[in-house]
């Protein structure tokens, strides 16, 4: 008899993106020709700039001449990307990477949902709430979590609450957490953190032996000199900290496929026993396993993105996206609402007016304006009464939107 992983029957339904499309549908059936404008999914919509055009053209070609093809590549990456991404992502900001801490990938997504393998069962985890679901999902499936609860809350999960009132940024734990994941800029608050307080975290994971997961997906969006883009510009944070980075949204990748992990060689975790293992290595032997490399014309298009003429392509792509952040921003503000993040990550996170539960929102805003967003409650119960709007649409249609958002009230 073929039994099942039953901590997979923990987790709670992929609920959010569903109903939102269930919704939607059933509001277009009814009201046929309405265009229905998304602010909802984050997901890039300007196309590739040419520079990484023309780098993929170039090694579909290699790929297609005997004397250039090549199979597979080395399960880490090609040293051609992996030094351009420590030169151009880390040296400048005066952090020092060997070429074996860089792990190129075929995904954020997979390497933040694939990293807890590498860790003991007995973990506590800490999340914060609200919170990207992969970070909490894959921990249940590996039965690390034990029962959600009827808010959602998996009863050794130890939650973060980030609201208007701790100005989105995570309190550190006052019970043990060994393991702690953290996303700044944040998805979906849009939030930031600055050196002084990642620091605490740093200095909080050193003296815990705990390790921090560190996802920076969003820091090319950071337009705020003062704010730290690499939790390695804090001293220390080489001995307790993973990150995670992807070209998905900084050069428009999210359907080519291309991200990296450094898991420095500092890191160590440890036994049961309390001996030091170190954890590049394990993460080196997990990916070499179950990994083949990401794609050589995904990898040939990311090395694109650093070059002079790449840079300042996405660069625009990147502007195109914050100025219609700043639009929903200043819009909504001058509606009365009140508005966080947006200004050093692509979200915009606004409290719902008149306490309405983010549920009730969605659905009014839908009506009236035929604008989606993304309820809050989606992404943890502490995201209840908060709504996220996604600056990754066409400019024309944010304006729309923000026109049409004056009806609401
Ligand atoms: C979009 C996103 C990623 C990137 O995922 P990919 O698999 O690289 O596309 C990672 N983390 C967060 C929080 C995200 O929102």
């Amino acid at each position: 008899m073929a039994t099942i992983n039953e901590n997979f029957l923990k987790l709670k339904a992929g609920y959010l993106f569903p109903e939102i499309s269930r919704r939607v549908r059933a509001f277009s059936a009814e009201n046929t020709g309405k265009k229905i404008i998304s602010l909802g999914i984050g997901d890039a919509t300007q196309p590739l700039v040419p520079a990484i055009v023309e780098a993929m053209k170039k090694a579909v070609a290699d790929m297609a001449d005997k004397v250039t093809f090549r199979g597979y590549g080395p399960e880490q990456g090609y040293d051609f990307l992996i030094e351009a991404v420590i030169k151009n992502d880390f040296n400048p900001s005066g952090i020092d990477l060997n070429r074996s801490e860089v792990f190129i990938s075929d995904g954020a997504k997979c390497d933040t949902g694939n990293i807890q393998e590498i860790f003991g069962l007995n973990n506590i985890i800490a999340v914060t709430d609200p919170v990207y679901p992969v970070y909490v999902d894959t921990n249940v499936m590996a039965g690390r979590t034990g029962q959600a609860d009827k808010n959602g809350h998996y009863g050794k999960i130890v939650y973060m609450p980030c609201t208007a009132e701790n100005n989105f940024t995570p309190d550190i734990p006052a019970q043990k957490v060994d393991i702690i994941y953290l996303c700044f800029p944040n998805n979906p608050t849009g939030g930031v953190v600055t050196k002084e307080v990642l620091k605490k975290w740093v200095d909080f994971a050193r003296s815990n032996k705990a390790v921090i997961l560190f996802d920076a997906a969003y820091e090319a969006f950071i337009t705020d000199p003062a704010i730290p883009h690499s939790i390695y510009e804090i001293d220390g944070a080489k001995e307790v900290a993973i990150e995670f980075r992807s070209f998905s949204k900084t050069a428009g990748f999210t359907g080519v496929r291309c991200a990296f992990t450094v898991v420095p060689e500092q890191l160590q975790a440890w036994t049961q026993d309390g001996g030091a293992v170190k954890v590049n290595s394990l993460w080196n032997r997990r990916q070499c396993t179950k990994f083949n490399g990401a794609s050589y014309i995904s990898q040939a298009g990311a090395a694109a993105v650093y070059t002079a003429e790449g840079k300042k392509q996405c660069r625009q792509i990147i502007d195109i996206y914050m100025a219609n952040a700043a639009v929903i921003r200043e819009s909504l503000t001058k509606l009365g609402y009140d508005v966080y993040g947006g200004v050093n990550a692509p979200y915009v996170w606004m409290k719902t007016p008149a306490g309405l539960s983010s549920w009730d929102f969605f659905d009014r805003l839908l009506q009236k304006a035929n604008v989606v967003g993304t309820p809050g409650s989606g992404f943890g119960p502490a995201g209840e009464g908060y709504f996220r709007l996604t600056a990754f649409a066409k400019p024309d249609d944010v304006k729309e939107a923000m026109q049409r958002f004056a009806a609401v009230r």
